[in-house]
């Protein structure tokens, strides 16, 4: 398989019955940018077997890393979820997709709007010392429906702070809001009515969503993308289009 890079997984961490994600050697030809996506993948049957997949690692990271669902009849992910140390995974060699800052207009806040792995690209993107000089405040919105699916709390709350490069910028400007719909937790509700009742901003601190000032990155599912992107321009925001910056920029964290 030629146009498939192979590496190997390094270690792998399941989060809950449905969620799990894995670190692999990285060739260090392989370049990408922070919030890309990739064709990630199995050799089964001796076949290539790819999907989509978001880099949770930031580009100057010695390994790549994955954050994935586990899809019990995914053709996929039914394999994948059984993979151990050493085990081979297929990448192919051009990553893309369109999280990226260049794609928005310069602003003062920027909002990561995340539900289930749509979080993959976000960890990225936070690891990114440059999206600290961009912006004022990095605000980290992660939906799910349990608090188990929580995952990267402990990189987001303890390790990113204590970065001894950029430690100092993670605690000034990210702030983590985390929200939980099917069980009460610390803060609970869609992000759409999160959004829209204002109670986003009223507890983080933050006014109005504004055109001048805000900038969206969205990852999630179809529907929630939809919705959220509806309420955003129904405030005015424009989503970036054909290689024009806009107000926010979209990425499914799957098809469905
Ligand atoms: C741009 C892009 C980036 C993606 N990034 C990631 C990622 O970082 N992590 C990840 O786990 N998946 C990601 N996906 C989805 C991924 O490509 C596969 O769909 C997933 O790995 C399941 O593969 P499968 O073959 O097991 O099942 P599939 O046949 O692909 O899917 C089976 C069913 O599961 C649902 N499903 C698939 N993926 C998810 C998901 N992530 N969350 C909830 N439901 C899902 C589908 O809607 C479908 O109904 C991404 C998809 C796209 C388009």
């Amino acid at each position: 398989m030629p146009s498939f890079i192979k590496e190997q997984v390094t270690s792998v961490t399941h989060w809950n019955d449905t969620l799990f994600s894995f670190t692999t050697s990285r060739d260090p030809s392989f370049r990408f940018k922070n919030g890309h996506f990739i064709m990630m993948g199995l050799e089964l049957e001796g076949r290539p077997l790819m999907r989509a997949y978001s880099i949770a690692s930031a580009n100057y990271e010695d390994e790549l890393e994955f954050f994935s669902i586990k899809v019990q009849d995914g053709p996929l992910t039914s394999q994948l979820q059984k993979i151990v140390v050493g085990d081979e995974i297929l990448l192919s060699k051009k990553p893309t997709g369109t999280l990226l800052q260049e794609n928005l207009l310069p602003g003062r806040n920027l909002y990561l709007l995340s539900t289930g792995t749509g979080l993959a690209p976000f960890m990225s993107i936070i690891k990114d010392p440059e999206i600290y000089e961009q912006y004022e405040h990095i605000v980290l919105v992660h939906g799910v429906r349990y608090a188990s699916e929580l995952a990267y709390q402990t990189t987001i709350e303890q390790e990113l702070p204590n970065n001894e490069f950029f430690g100092y910028e993670v605690r000034n400007k990210l702030i983590y809001y985390p929200s939980v719909t099917r069980e009460k937790h610390t803060n609970n509700g869609r992000i759409t009515e999160l959004m829209l009742s204002e109670k986003l901003n009223r507890d983080i601190g933050l006014p109005s969503f504004s055109v001048e000032h805000d900038r969206f990155m969205l990852c999630g599912s179809t529907a929630m993308l939809k919705d959220c992107g509806k309420i955003l321009d129904n405030l005015g925001f424009k989503e970036a289009r054909h290689g024009d910056q806009g107000h926010y920029v979209i990425e499914r964290a799957f098809v469905g």
